[in-house]
């Protein structure tokens, strides 16, 4: 059996140093923030060469609060991609504001900035561009439109960290990045977790009152916070695993790149990448009309995919009060019938890889 992902491997790989890390906070006395959290903020600040980082309790709070923080709320209008996870569309939903799906690219899976214009009108505040599949999203015209209509950029960089744009890791481009280290993501904790990283010092203050009851001082509430933060124990192992993200994210490039070589010709759409990116591999997607029937072979042959994601925002039950029906958004209902999620990560072997790009080549459709 080939897994979809190995969640254990990562911890057995840096079992001593996160068992003493972890053990270490158990010891201090010191279980919400404090210098554990602090430190990791400050390290990954400085890995993504920005000035701010405020950890929170989750991706969908880091999506959530950097919104609230923007001054989002009821009436107002976000700019999200019709084809990304369901966090992206919540976090505006929970400010009370809606979110208007443009269209991804059908090359890179990204926001299409061509699209982004039409859907701006005088309620809309923020454009929400995602950094799917770790894929950077192309982000110099969709900061050309920002600042011609006076928006405010935030960028969902919850697949993507480590991912680089022109040269640069992710973060310095927009207003803010929210990360998720949820287990299965390129920077992962051992329970949940998440951040917003920032050059706007203001922004990171409002959001360092919001994550914790509005106070900076005990007891002393200056708005109406929220209570999510992240805790030194997942701090600790972040910490710990952050030093190996590099090493990690050049072994999923490896892996991608081995893909990329056996499977062209074979029927199968390809990730693309375009010149200025250098992805962070969080998956790998391929595409095919006969999804379900590869879904199926490769299943039989005991390797596990996953489907990233089946159905688009606009067609879940949770989303029916926007009125949305099939067609609305036909490139992310084309996409989420095709897409299928290859192995991958680092710890998966190159005979691993050898037997899922064998299994694939021997698939008739
Ligand atoms: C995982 C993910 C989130 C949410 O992160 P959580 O930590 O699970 O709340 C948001 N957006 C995208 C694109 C994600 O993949």
């Amino acid at each position: 059996m080939i897994p979809f992902l190995d969640l254990k491997a990562p911890y057995n790989e840096l079992r001593i140093e996160i068992d003493a890390a972890v053990s270490d906070v158990l010891q201090s006395g010191w279980y919400i923030l404090g210098p554990v959290v602090d430190r990791f903020e400050q390290e990954y600040a400085a890995y993504c060469e920005i000035k701010h980082c405020v950890s929170v309790g989750n991706g969908l709070d880091a999506l959530h609060l950097t919104l609230l923080a923007m001054g989002v709320g009821p009436g107002d209008e976000v700019i999200v991609p019709s084809n990304t996870y369901i966090a992206t569309w919540l976090a505006v939903s929970q400010c009370g504001a809606i979110p208007i799906p443009v269209e991804p690219s059908e090359a890179t899976c990204n926001i299409d900035p061509t699209k982004i214009e039409q859907a701006i009108n005088k309620r809309t505040k923020v454009i929400l561009p995602v950094h799917l599949y770790g894929q950077p999203a192309d982000i110099t015209p969709i900061l050309t439109i920002a600042r011609q209509y006076g928006l405010r950029v935030l960028e969902d960089g919850a697949q993507a960290h480590g991912a680089r744009h022109n040269g640069r890791y992710l973060g310095g481009h927009g207003d803010a990045v929210a990360w998720s280290f949820y287990p299965g993501k390129n920077l992962g904790a051992l329970g949940d977790g998440g951040a917003v990283t920032t050059n706007d010092t203001e922004l990171a203050e409002r959001l360092r009152l919001l994550r914790n009851y509005g106070s900076s001082v005990k007891y002393v509430n200056e708005v109406r916070g929220y209570n999510s933060r992240l805790d030194p124990i997942q701090a600790a192992v972040l910490s710990v695993k952050l030093h190996k993200l590099n090493e990690w994210n050049s072994r999923r490039h490896k892996i991608a790149q081995r893909y990329q070589q056996s499977l062209a010709g074979c029927g199968l759409r390809l990730p693309l990448t375009p010149h200025w990116a250098v992805p962070a591999w969080h998956l790998y997607v391929v595409r095919s009309p006969q999804r379900e029937s590869l879904q199926a072979h490769l299943t039989a042959n005991g390797i596990g995919t996953l489907i990233h994601y089946p159905i688009p925002p606009h067609l879940q039950q949770a989303y029916l009060n926007l009125g949305y029906k099939p067609g609305d958004f036909p490139i992310a209902e084309t996409m989420a019938n095709q897409v299928l999620s290859l192995p991958m990560g680092p710890h998966l072997t190159t005979a691993q890889q050898d037997k899922v790009i064998a299994a694939i080549l021997s698939f008739k459709s």
